[in-house]
C-alpha cells in the first residue's frame, strides 16, 4: 500500500500509481490533492520537477465519470510538449480507471483531433490557440467541464495569452473550480484570480524553498566571450554527462553553439527551440527521453516544463537577467531526489548578476576552475571554494582554456 491510499482514491487509481513507482505523494500533492478533491479552487506555486502535473492528475483521474465521453476537465497548457506530457501521465494514472486523456495543440489536423475527441475524452490538455479555434467552430463541448486547470500560468502570460485566458475561462459559464498553477505569481496572475476564482486557496510550498540539497550549482569564470564555446565543449568533454542541457539566450545562439559543439567533434549533439516545425521538435523531444540525444542546446520557452528526468548536467552559456530563469534552467536537472549539477558560463558582464542568484538559491559561490578578480560593487565572494572543496562531480582540476 502506497502513501496515497490515504486520499480515499479510487482503488485503480492506486494500482495505477503503484505501476508508475510512485510511492509517497511529493509536497505539493500533498497540499494540493485535499483541496482539489473537495471542490476548491486553488493558486499553486510550483515549478516544474515538484510532482505538479500529478498533483491535479490524479484527483481529476478520481472524479471524472467514465461511463460519460464528455470533457469533464479541461487542463491549458503553454506549449505543445507540455501539453503532450501531461497528457501521457495523465493517462497513465488513469490507465487502469479506463480515463481517456487527449493532448490537442496546433500544428496537427485539427480534424483528426476532433474525431478523437468525439469518440470520448474525459480530460482534454489544450494549447490556447488551438484551443480557441476549435471553440470558434463550435466544434468542441465544453458545457461538461467541472475542472478547468491553468498550468504554467506565469508562461502562458508571459507569451501574451492573457487574454486567450480570459476568453477560455468566460466561455465555461457552469459552475467548476479553477486550479491555477504557477512558479511565480505577477500581478496580472492574482488578477486572474480576484476576477474569476472563487476564494482561491493560495498553496505557496516554493515560497521561501532554496535549491534542492541535491543540486549543486557551480561558476566557470570565462576571461573571453569569445571563448564561451571552448569552455562549454571542454567541460562536456571532461565531465561527459550522461544527458545534458544547455541553456542559450536565443535561437540563433543556440544554433551558433550547437554548430560550435558539433565542429569540437562531440557526440550525440542536436538542438531544440521555437522556430523548428512541430514534427521535429517532437521527434526531438522523443529522441532526447530515449537518450539517443546526450546534448541538447536549447532556450527557456523549447524546454521549459518539460520533464527531463534523467537530465544529469544543465550548462548555463549565458547567464539571464531574470533570476527565476537561473531557477528554472538549473531545476531540469537533479529531479525527483536524483543528483544534479548545473554549472554557469560568467563572464565579467555577468559578475553582477551573481549575488542575487547567489542569494536566491541559498547557496555561496561555487567557481570550478580560477575564480575572477571580482570588483567591490559585485558585492560577490571572489574565494573560489570550488576550487578547493573537492565535491563529488567536479573534475579534479578543471582548467578552462582562457587563451584566444
Ligand atoms: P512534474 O513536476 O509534474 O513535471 O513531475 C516531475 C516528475 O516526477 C515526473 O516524471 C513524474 O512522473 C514524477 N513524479 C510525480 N509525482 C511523483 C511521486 N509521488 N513519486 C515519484 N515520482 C513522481
Amino acid at each position: 500500500m502506497t502513501g496515497f491510499a490515504e486520499f480515499n482514491l479510487d482503488p485503480r487509481i492506486l494500482v495505477s500509481l503503484e505501476k508508475m513507482g510512485f510511492q509517497e505523494p511529493s509536497p505539493i500533492q500533498a497540499a494540493t490533492m485535499p483541496l482539489i478533491l473537495k471542490g476548491h479552487d486553488i493558486i499553486a506555486l510550483a515549478e516544474t520537477g515538484s510532482g505538479k502535473t500529478a498533483a491535479c492528475a490524479i484527483p481529476l483521474c478520481h472524479m471524472v465519470n467514465v461511463e460519460s465521453k464528455k470533457i469533464q476537465g479541461l487542463i491549458i497548457v503553454p506549449t505543445r510538449e507540455l501539453c503532450l506530457q501531461y497528457a501521457v501521465e495523465a493517462q497513465k494514472i488513469g490507465k487502469e480507471k479506463g480515463v481517456k486523456a487527449f493532448a490537442m495543440y496546433g500544428g496537427e489536423p485539427m480534424g483528426l483531433q476532433l474525431a478523437k475527441i468525439k469518440a470520448g475524452v474525459q480530460l482534454l490538455v489544450a494549447t490556447p490557440g488551438r484551443l480557441i479555434d476549435c471553440i470558434h467552430s463550435r466544434a468542441i463541448d465544453l458545457s461538461h467541464i467541472k475542472t478547468l486547470v491553468l498550468d504554467e500560468a506565469d508562461e502562458m502570460l508571459s507569451m501574451g495569452f492573457f487574454e486567450d485566458l480570459e476568453f477560455i475561462i468566460q466561455c465555461l459559464v457552469q459552475p467548476h473550480a479553477t486550479l491555477l498553477f504557477s512558479a511565480t505569481i505577477p500581478p496580472r496572475i492574482s488578477l486572474l484570480g480576484r476576477k474569476y476564482m472563487n476564494q482561491p486557496h493560495e498553496v505557496k510550498l516554493s515560497s521561501n524553498q532554496k535549491s534542492p540539497k541535491n543540486l549543486d550549482h557551480q561558476f566557470v569564470y570565462v576571461k573571453n566571450v569569445r571563448l564561451r564555446s571552448t569552455v562549454l565543449s571542454t567541460l562536456i568533454q571532461e565531465l561527459a554527462p550522461k544527458q545534458s542541457l544547455v541553456f542559450c539566450e536565443s535561437r540563433r545562439q543556440v544554433e551558433e553553439v550547437t554548430r560550435d559543439l558539433k565542429r569540437s567533434k562531440l557526440m550525440g549533439v542536436d538542438f531544440l527551440h521555437g522556430g523548428l516545425a512541430q514534427n521535429l521538435r517532437s521527434q526531438l523531444t522523443s529522441k532526447f527521453r530515449a537518450g539517443k540525444i546526450r546534448t541538447l542546446v536549447v532556450t527557456d520557452v523549447a524546454a521549459r516544463g518539460l520533464d527531463f528526468s534523467e537530465v544529469t548536467h544543465v550548462f548555463i552559456f549565458q547567464l539571464g537577467k531574470d533570476i527565476d530563469t537561473y531557477v528554472h534552467r538549473s531545476g531540469r536537472t537533479g529531479r525527483s531526489g536524483r543528483e544534479g549539477l548545473a554549472i554557469s558560463l560568467v563572464t565579467s558582464y555577468e559578475l553582477s548578476l551573481l549575488p542575487p542568484i547567489l542569494k536566491k538559491i541559498g547557496r555561496e559561490i561555487n567557481w570550478l576552475g580560477e575564480a575572477p578578480d571580482v570588483p567591490s560593487h559585485t558585492n560577490s565572494s571572489p574565494k573560489s571554494s570550488g576550487a578547493r572543496g573537492g565535491k563529488k562531480r567536479r573534475p579534479s582540476r578543471f582548467s578552462p582554456p582562457q587563451t584566444s
